[in-house]
């Protein structure tokens, strides 16, 4: 059920949301391809459009137009490996007693079987296997008892893991992000309303400005007429556990999290790298699309050591490839990589090449582009990466392969360099993570990187002193 997702949630002053959280998943699909949804309330009734597939493809004009009003939240769900199931899409919207919920979450709990029992157990039906209609039905049950806000923090006393959720309940629009900060949430501010997001890409893209990111363990509930918000710290955590990959990887780079801007974070990562293990050679190349801001900051401090290396973008991308991720089998999964980079063959031969990417997980990019490379003509090729060696799967909605697959899980170092053919390799330290989110490793989740988890994981360590979050005593 891991999942990495976007969420948006939107309240205007007085038209329709559907098309800004329809523009807004647009700025959001890199963190989901698999599904699309839309739940607007207005002010009577709830609407709902979920479809299987990319936003471009999942509304017509007619969808966009019933779903009519001035609030509602959005989605768009990753695909995971072998479980391409509409019952899972969101947002998830469910009728109750005192009103109507929706519900997008981007995350994963890891406690969400044993709520879901207990729910079970007191005549709650489920329909999907996802732990976001759990949070729905615990949100409901507590709406039934108590107050709004009093009811999200009973649900937030319960549930544990990583969430950033936005939330209708009827025509309000509300923004929550778990005690750890694991995944991004941010509000914005636009010209008739605010915005709730999981990337300030999505607030950029409707001419807003970012107010600021959501604080962990806080709710955000926007006004009903656009005009403001309220926000609630409900839950206080000692440590956050931010995930840094994040900012290596998945957002977009022109977005701001957690205060610091993706681009930034990602050169100054790559002149890390130089710092670490530089190594002398005629080209710099970046791996499209994720390893480019990496190598220009790399290559930007070889540059200022006097290394006079030239940097060149030298492996072309098909753009209209997805991602090799979701390939079945390895096989194809190797063909995947070969269609999607070409090299240029002239930018290349004759050359010693270092690449720079951001990320190994299974190797397989890595181990096609250093036999391409040669293939063409380089000398050597070296191979330079933007994070630390992944050893460990992500709990917490990467969804980034078993441990299995992992080629760090079971290898050194040398051992990679050797079974991707490359003439030398070199990873990013941890601590340069830490150092350039000036974050200490005690605030990040490095989970994947350490196999040390910031949460309690059956059959997994943790790296601190963990437990359900403290909910602090009613007032
Ligand atoms: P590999 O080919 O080693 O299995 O994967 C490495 C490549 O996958 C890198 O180019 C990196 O940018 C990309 N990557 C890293 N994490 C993810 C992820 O979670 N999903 C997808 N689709 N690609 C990823
Ligand atoms: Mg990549």
């Amino acid at each position: 059920m891991t999942e990495k997702c976007g969420v948006v949630g939107i309240s205007l002053a007085d038209r329709d949301a559907a098309r800004p959280l329809y523009y807004s998943l647009y700025a959001l699909q890199h963190r989901g391809q698999e599904s699309a949804g839309i739940v607007t309330h207005d002010g009577f009734q709830q609407h709902s459009h979920v479809e299987m597939g990319l936003v471009g493809d999942a509304f017509s004009e007619d969808d966009i137009a019933g779903l009519s009003g001035a609030t509602g939240i959005g989605h768009v769900r990753y695909p995971t490996a072998g479980s391409v199931d509409a019952s899972c899409a969101q947002p998830f919207s469910v009728s109750f007693k005192s009103g109507s919920l929706g519900l997008s979450h981007n995350g994963n709990l890891v406690n969400a079987d044993e709520i879901r029992e207990e729910l079970a157990g007191q005549g709650h039906a489920f329909t999907s296997d996802g732990d976001t209609e759990v949070i729905a039905h615990d949100l409901a049950r507590n709406l039934l008892e108590e107050d709004l806000v009093r009811a999200v923090k009973r649900t937030m006393g319960r549930i544990h893991g990583s969430y950033s959720l936005t939330i209708t309940h009827d025509d309000t629009v509300l923004g929550v992000r778990d005690p750890q900060g694991n995944r991004p949430l941010c509000i914005g501010e636009l010209e008739d309303g605010y915005i709730l997001a999981s990337e300030s890409a999505a607030v950029d893209t409707l001419d807003g400005e970012l107010v600021r990111d959501v604080k962990p363990g806080e709710l955000v509930v926007l006004h009903e007429d656009g005009s403001g918000f309220d926000t609630y710290q409900l839950v206080e955590q000692e440590h956050t556990a931010h995930c840094f990959f994040e900012h290596v990887y998945f957002a977009r780079p022109d977005s701001v999290i957690d205060g610091k801007r993706v681009y930034e974070v990602r050169r100054d990562l790559g002149r890390k790298l130089w710092a670490e293990s530089g190594i002398d050679s005629d080209v710099v190349m970046p791996v499209p699309d994720s390893g480019r801001a990496f190598a220009s900051g790399y290559a930007e401090a070889a540059n200022e050591d006097d290394e006079a290396v030239e940097f060149a973008e030298g492996l072309m991308k098909n753009r209209y490839v997805g991602r090799t991720f979701i390939m079945p089998t390895q096989d194809e999964r190797e063909r995947a990589v070969r269609l999607k980079l070409n090299p240029i063959k002239s930018t290349i031969e004759g050359k010693t090449v270092t690449i720079i990417d951001d990320s190994i997980v299974r190797g397989t990019t890595s181990t096609q582009l250093v036999k391409l490379l040669k293939d063409v003509g380089a000398e050597a090729v070296h191979v330079r990466i933007g994070a630390p060696p992944i050893v460990a799967p992500c709990y917490m909605g990467i969804d980034m392969a078993s441990r299995e697959e992992l080629i760090a899980s079971d290898k050194s170092v040398d051992g990679i360099a050797d079974e991707i053919d490359a003439d030398s390799l070199a990873y990013l330290s941890t601590e340069a993570v830490a150092d350039v989110l000036e974050t200490p490793q005690s605030d990040l989740c490095l989970g994947c990187v350490t196999g040390e988890y910031p949460y309690d994981i059956d059959g997994e360590a943790t790296d601190r002193e963990v437990g359900r979050p403290s909910v602090p005593a009613d007032d």
